[in-house]
């Protein structure tokens, strides 16, 4: 190490792991590049993507990305890698920022529920109880466009849903302590556009949960990685940057 990386943290490159067990990660790594030369080109720091499939290359890792999947054979081929109790630690010992979407939503949740029988090991660290495959099976998968107010663009995202989970509960009193902010919620006119989707919107007509953060964790019931659209991952990478 030089003396100016030591004097200069700030400056040295952000390590982004993508968790490459099983489902999205090729995609997810390709954004994270593109998002890379995006903050670059607008003279921010530098940013690395590496796929994570061991806990020798988790411990370099500042800031971890969960891909869509199937949750439970991630969380499987984890506790088979010896990788869960590491992650448990990535994302709430260290707190170092992570973000899953879908099926990394699932694997952050503290609860689950339409969990395979004998239910399944998830890592945690957004105090939420999630509802698999809320929209029903693959070919009830849809688009939407979403309003996303954290982008501060006003222009919607193209969200794509596939045997989506969505947060059915905020866990108020659990652990983790500290608050699960809301970001985004499914607009109830989806059910007008997909009517195969009987349970598009909640009772009330808000909309259900699909999009929050809670300290460091990140999650989302869509797939931004099976989209050319770079606008979260930069946003993740630049909020991890102001951070830092
Ligand atoms: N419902 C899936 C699961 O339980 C997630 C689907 C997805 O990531 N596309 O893992």
């Amino acid at each position: 190490m030089t003396a100016h990386s030591r004097l200069a943290p700030a400056a040295a490159t952000l390590v982004v792991g993508v968790l490459a067990l099983q489902g999205g990660f090729a995609e997810h790594v390709s954004l994270v590049r593109k998002a890379a030369e995006q903050i670059a080109a607008a003279g921010g720091a530098r940013v690395e993507a590496v796929e994570v499939r061991t806990a020798a290359a988790l411990a370099r890792c500042d800031a971890l990305i969960i891909p869509g999947g199937e949750s439970t054979t991630i969380s499987l081929v984890a506790a088979q890698s010896g990788l869960l109790e590491p992650l448990r630690e990535f994302v709430k010992v260290l707190k170092k920022p992570t973000w899953g979407t879908c099926a990394g939503l699932i694997l952050l949740s503290e609860q689950a529920n339409a969990t395979k029988q004998g239910g399944q090991e998830l890592i945690g660290g957004l105090g939420v109880r999630v509802h698999r495959n809320h929209f029903g099976r693959q070919i009830e998968s849809f688009e939407a466009g979403l309003e996303l107010p954290f982008l501060g663009d006003g222009a919607r995202f193209p969200g794509v849903f596939i045997r989506a989970p969505v947060v059915e509960e905020v866990l108020e009193a659990s652990e983790p302590k500290g608050g699960v902010s809301v970001l985004a919620k499914l607009p109830g006119r989806v059910d007008k556009m997909r009517p195969g989707v009987s349970q598009a919107s909640t009772k009330d007509g808000s909309g259900d949960i699909i999009a929050v953060g809670q300290g460091n964790v990140l999650g989302m019931s869509f797939h931004p990685e099976l989209t050319t659209d770079s606008r979260i991952h930069v946003w993740w990478l630049r909020e991890i940057l102001r951070l830092r």
